[in-house]
Order: structure tokens, then C-alpha cells, then sequence
């Protein structure tokens, strides 16, 4: 297994947003947590790239090492693991090209980067076209796109997406998620979260159904696009 997640426990204060939930990724494989809103979708990525703190009894394993022992930064650089959360997060005053060298600063392969870097302007000629404009004058599909592009060449192991369709008109949504699955035949593993489910369920390969911090259901995609629970509670019947 790539990543595997046993007991996985995070609270916010009083509220416990997850309550022991268990799941893993292989490698190159796509998977997705569905589920409502406050079901603890956005709570799980965070937890995976250290930004929130796990219980006591939570153990995380990615390719064979802990987890848990390392920080947030070292997560991305040394595990590979990178993180797109909701909202986008870009800087607004640098530069396309800027946001995607910054994003791969950690990186020691220079080479490597300048490869990567030109191969998400190959997969994204709208960025190709705008490489020095500043980000936060780009459309909101074409930030989603940089967004994925800094991902991309942060890390490369496994990608932790957060509702990369939010926002997105059609054709623009399709071409973000056309994107991914290159990015995923490269050799990229995708955990992604999202509100719409169909389309999730679609792209994935497995999923995860999140209710109230707890795994309700699990499966192939396939099966769960199927499901008589499922079409009724997030498919629209
Ligand atoms: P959505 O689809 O609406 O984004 P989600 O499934 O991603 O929801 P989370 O954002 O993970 O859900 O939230 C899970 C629960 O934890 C919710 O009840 C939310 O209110 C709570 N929560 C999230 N972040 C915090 C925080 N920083 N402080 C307190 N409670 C929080």
C-alpha cells in the first residue's frame, strides 16, 4: 500500500470531526471520499498533509514509514505527498511561473522540476499562454489549474485534491479532470474529496461514503454509482 490510514481520529476542540475511520491507497490508484457537507471530507486531507493534529491512536503509514513523524513541509518533500485544498491558496502577486518554482522549492532536483514544470504547461496550454501574468488576475478555472500544476510538481507520489470542481464551468471541470487522469498515468496516486459525487464516482477507481466522521459504506466506484443508499443520498435518486 501506498498510504494506509487505521483509526483515524481528529477533534476540533469539544467536536470530534472524525471518529476512528480506516482506509488506504495503492500505489497509482484513484480513490474517493464522498459525502455531505460537515461529514469530514476536508478534515481527512488535512490530516494526512499535518495540518491538523490525529488521537492518540490514529496510525498512518505511507510507502512503509510513519506518517505521523513527520511535519507538514517534510510530508511534501520527502513523502511526495502534496495537498490542493479547497479555495485554491495561490499567490495573487506572483506570476504563473513563479507560483509553480515556488511550489517545487523544495526539491532538490533542479532538473527535474524544470522537466515537470514544463510538462504541466503541456498539459495546461491556457497556463503555457499565461505564464507571466500574475495568478491572482486568472480566471477561476484557470487558478484551479495552477492550482493541480503546483501539486504536480510538489509532489508527485500521491495528490490530495479538495473539491477541484468547485467553481468550474463544464467544459472547464472536464478538462481539469482529463488533466488528472494524465497526471495519474504518470505514476501520481489521487485521493479526492468532493461534493459531486457522480462525477467523483466516475473518475475513481474505489470510494469511501463519510457520514458524520464515520466510513458508511465502501467499495468499487462502479458499485457504488449502483447503489440504492447511495444513488438516493448523493446521486439524486
Ligand atoms: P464540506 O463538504 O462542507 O466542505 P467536509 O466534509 O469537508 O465538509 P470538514 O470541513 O472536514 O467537512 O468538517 C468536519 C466537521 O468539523 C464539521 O462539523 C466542521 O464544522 C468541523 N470543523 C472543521 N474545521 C474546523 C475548525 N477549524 N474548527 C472547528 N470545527 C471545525
Amino acid at each position: 500500500m501506498l498510504l494506509s490510514v487505521k483509526n483515524l481520529e481528529v477533534s476540533y476542540g469539544n467536536i470530534r470531526a472524525l471518529h476512528g475511520i480506516d482506509f488506504e491507497i495503492a500505489e497509482r490508484e484513484i480513490i474517493t471520499i464522498i459525502g455531505a457537507n460537515g461529514a469530514g471530507k476536508s478534515t481527512t486531507l488535512r490530516a494526512i498533509s499535518r495540518m491538523v493534529e490525529v488521537g492518540p491512536n490514529t496510525s498512518m503509514t505511507c510507502q512503509g514509514v510513519d506518517l505521523l513523524k513527520f511535519s507538514a513541509d517534510k510530508v511534501v518533500s520527502r513523502l511526495g505527498v502534496s495537498h490542493v485544498p479547497e479555495g485554491r491558496r495561490l499567490f495573487g502577486n506572483l506570476t504563473v511561473r513563479e507560483n509553480l518554482e515556488l511550489a517545487a522549492f523544495a526539491r532538490k532536483d533542479h532538473e527535474g522540476v524544470k522537466k515537470d514544470i514544463q510538462q504541466v504547461f503541456e498539459i495546461f496550454t491556457r497556463l503555457d499562454e499565461r505564464k507571466w501574468q500574475k495568478a491572482g488576475t486568472l480566471s477561476g478555472g484557470e487558478q484551479q489549474m495552477l492550482a493541480v500544476g503546483r501539486a504536480f510538481v510538489s509532489g508527485r507520489k500521491l495528490m490530495l485534491l479538495d473539491e477541484p470542481s468547485m467553481g468550474l464551468a463544464p467544459l472547464l471541470m472536464l478538462r481539469v479532470f482529463e488533466a488528472l487522469k494524465e497526471i495519474n498515468q504518470q505514476g501520481t496516486a489521487i485521493l479526492l474529496v468532493e461534493q459531486n459525487a457522480r462525477l467523483a464516482l466516475k473518475f475513481a477507481q474505489r470510494g469511501y461514503v463519510l457520514e458524520n466522521g464515520k466510513i458508511a459504506l465502501k467499495g468499487e466506484a462502479k458499485a457504488l454509482l449502483e447503489d440504492p443508499e447511495v444513488k438516493k443520498a448523493y446521486l439524486g435518486g
